[in-house]
């Protein structure tokens, strides 16, 4: 039993139907990955798992898990009792900032930061998880809590004590295989629209385009991957939407 469709539930429970072992995933939101994806985007991931017999129950949190030395029962919060011998539970995780309270610091899901990576205190930076910068391209707050941020962040950082002086300039990139298919998103896939350049919820691979405002903010694609590729490395320049999507194959 697997609590929490997130990235970590989902490679998890794929992992262990290839094992053979019969799995299911309890997801609190409307669809997995609730949090990252609209339920048009997950909807192909769900099948997929689906298709390779993990069953999947959206929509009814996890209450708690039954049993005296080991687990052997999941309870959801309608009092629905599904039998486990194992549960893994992936639930996400906040920032630890308690011990940073007297600081002085500016603490507000994580440690804000500038677009400098600066923190409120004169020559203190934070990076990786817990740092929450200011994108000074869009304005927005943001938190990442991938790998491939966090060592972006520290190379940054090294750069920036060493004399440089540009904002710092990420474009999340975060992948995930399951079952063999790789969904890889960029950027941010929240936005104020949704574009396929081909497939969609019912297919079982795409590519779709995000648009916030009149720019492209987020490419994912589940399968595939060349112009994935090519639009990912357009992010950062916040390319006009319009002429992206007239030209994407397939649009
Ligand atoms: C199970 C799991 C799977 C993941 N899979 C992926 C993935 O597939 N792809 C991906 O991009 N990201 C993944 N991540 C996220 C990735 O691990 C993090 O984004 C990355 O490690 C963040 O780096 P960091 O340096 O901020 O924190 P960490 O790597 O967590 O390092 C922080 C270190 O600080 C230490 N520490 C904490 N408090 C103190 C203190 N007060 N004093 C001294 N030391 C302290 C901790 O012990 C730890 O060693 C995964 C995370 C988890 C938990």
């Amino acid at each position: 039993m697997v609590v929490g469709g997130g990235f970590i539930g989902g490679e998890v429970a794929a992992s262990a139907a290839e094992h053979g072992l019969d799995v299911t995933i309890v997801e609190a939101g409307t669809h997995l990955l609730p949090g990252v994806l609209t339920s048009g985007l997950a909807r192909p991931l769900e099948r997929l798992h689906q298709a390779m017999g993990v069953r999947v129950l959206c929509g009814t949190p996890a209450a708690r898990v039954l049993g005296a030395d080991t687990a052997e029962a999941v309870e959801l919060a309608d009092g629905t009792r599904l039998p486990a011998d194992a549960v893994l539970v992936g639930l996400g995780g906040a920032p630890e900032t308690s011990w940073l309270r007297h600081s002085g610091l500016n603490l507000s899901d994580g440690i804000v930061v500038d677009e400098y990576l600066r923190t409120s205190a004169e020559d203190v930076y934070a990076i990786g998880d817990t740092a929450r910068w200011r994108d000074g391209r869009t304005g927005a707050l943001v938190r990442l809590q991938h790998w491939e941020s966090a060592l972006r962040q520290g190379a940054y950082v090294a750069r920036s004590l060493l004399g440089a002086d540009k904002p710092y300039h990420d474009v999340p990139y975060i992948w995930t295989d399951q079952h063999g298919a790789r969904l890889q998103i960029a950027g941010s896939a929240d936005g104020d629209e949704v574009y396929f350049a081909y497939g969609g919820p019912e297919d079982d691979a795409y590519l779709a385009l995000v648009r916030r405002g009149p720019h492209l903010a987020g490419v994912i694609a589940l399968g595939g991957g060349r112009e994935f590729n090519r639009l990912r490395r357009t992010l950062a320049a916040l390319p006009a939407w319009e002429s992206v999507v007239a030209g994407v194959p397939g649009s």
